[in-house]
């Protein structure tokens, strides 16, 4: 139940490895956060920065009224659940719960009790006195947890917690884990590859590359306007349209075609300015007639992703997708009309990617 506040936090390994450059980040007392990047981008360096098993270069973590940039990881409240879950194999699941609670100095009478309460809690009682070998990955995942929610820090880190899960079973544990957290309120920074665990688990996202923050925004502000091309690139599950293109007047020449230059852009870029067009599949119309502005083209691939598919066009050379129901998907080779919908087109600038 404590605000993190890092300025200019910077981690540099080796004296040549700068896997944080100068984060500012503030996250919000009970917020569950998600932190969120391609491999390499600096995320588990930052959670372990922020638990203090790393040593930050230069810049300062505060957490709450203190500042703990040079405190030691036991002494900064916070439980760190890891990719590879660390329990100890030779402990029952009760003493791998427990084992925080000792570290402090709890009786062993009153940890047994607390970690049973936990235990029950996270549908662990059956399997106290079992080792962690003889678990499948979910339930070493929920003693993981337990241990964590065990010892009541005041702030939890998750290091990718569900990676090792399969699908199915990933899904039934972020359903678990979002309770899990609403019903503690502790503050909660969630580091995943996955943008759809992000999006779906976190109140913010903050979408990292190269030890940089490139995009802080609650998940439908990072899914309806993204920052820049990168961010646009990483999150989705179709990949956003993303389409060279040039200004002429009110409206912008795509794909061989004209469509409207958004509202709020119209007479601020001349003529002549190279853009990307940036329309998620999700929010581009396909139809057989031509709309009031729409580009036109040839259906090259049909997708099935289940009540929608994803439908690639050809127009003027250029891929350009729309995701339509099932029922209404148009058949290879047919000639279709596609315009955005009003208000969801988005220009980046050809130069430098950001969202104009
Ligand atoms: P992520 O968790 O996003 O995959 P990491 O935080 O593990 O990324 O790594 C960020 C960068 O820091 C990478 O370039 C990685 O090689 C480097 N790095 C991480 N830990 C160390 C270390 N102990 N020594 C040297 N370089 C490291
Ligand atoms: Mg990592």
């Amino acid at each position: 139940m404590t605000q993190i506040a890092l300025t200019g936090l910077t981690k540099v390994f080796d004296g040549n490895v700068t896997a944080l450059d100068s984060l500012d980040l503030t996250i919000e007392t009970g917020e569950f956060f998600a932190l969120l990047g391609p491999s390499g981008c600096g995320k588990t360096t930052l959670l372990r920065t922020i638990a203090g098993l790393e040593n930050a270069t230069s810049g300062a973590i505060r957490l709450g009224d203190r500042d703990v940039t040079r405190v030691a990881a036991g002494s900064r409240d916070v439980a760190m659940v890891f990719q590879d879950y660390a329990l100890f194999p030779h402990m029952s699941v009760l003493d791998n719960i427990g084992y925080p609670l000792k570290i402090r100095g709890q009786s062993k009478e009153a940890r047994g009790d607390q970690s049973q309460r936990v235990g029950e809690q996270l549908g662990l009682s059956h399997l106290m006195e079992r080792r962690p070998a003889a678990l499948s990955g979910g339930q070493q995942q929920r003693v993981a947890l337990a241990r964590a929610v065990a010892c009541h820090p005041s702030l939890f880190l998750f290091d990718e917690p569900l990676s090792n899960l399969d699908a199915r079973l990933r899904l039934e544990a972020r359903g678990f884990l979002k309770r899990l957290q609403r019903e503690l309120g502790v503050t909660t920074v969630f580091v995943t590859h996955d943008q759809a665990e992000a999006l779906a688990l976190a109140d913010r996202i903050a979408v990292m590359e190269a030890g940089r923050i490139r995009q802080l925004g609650t998940p439908r502000q990072v899914f309806r306007r993204p920052a820049n091309t990168f961010v646009a690139n990483f999150i989705g599950s179709t990949p956003m349209n993303l389409v060279d293109a040039t200004i002429g007047g009110d409206d912008v020449e795509i794909a061989g075609g004209r469509l409207p230059v958004p509202d709020e852009l119209r007479g601020v870029l001349p003529t002549g300015t190279p853009v990307i067009v940036g329309m998620r599949p999700e929010y581009v119309r396909l139809s057989a007639q031509p709309a009031a502005s729409s580009i036109v083209g040839e259906v090259a691939i049909l997708e099935h992703l289940g009540a929608t598919t994803l439908v690639t066009v050809d127009c003027d050379g250029e891929a350009v997708s729309a995701t339509v129901p099932e029922d209404a998907e148009p058949a290879p080779g047919d000639r279709v009309h596609l315009s955005p919908q009003p208000g969801r087109m988005l220009l980046y600038g050809r130069d430098d990617g950001e969202l104009i």
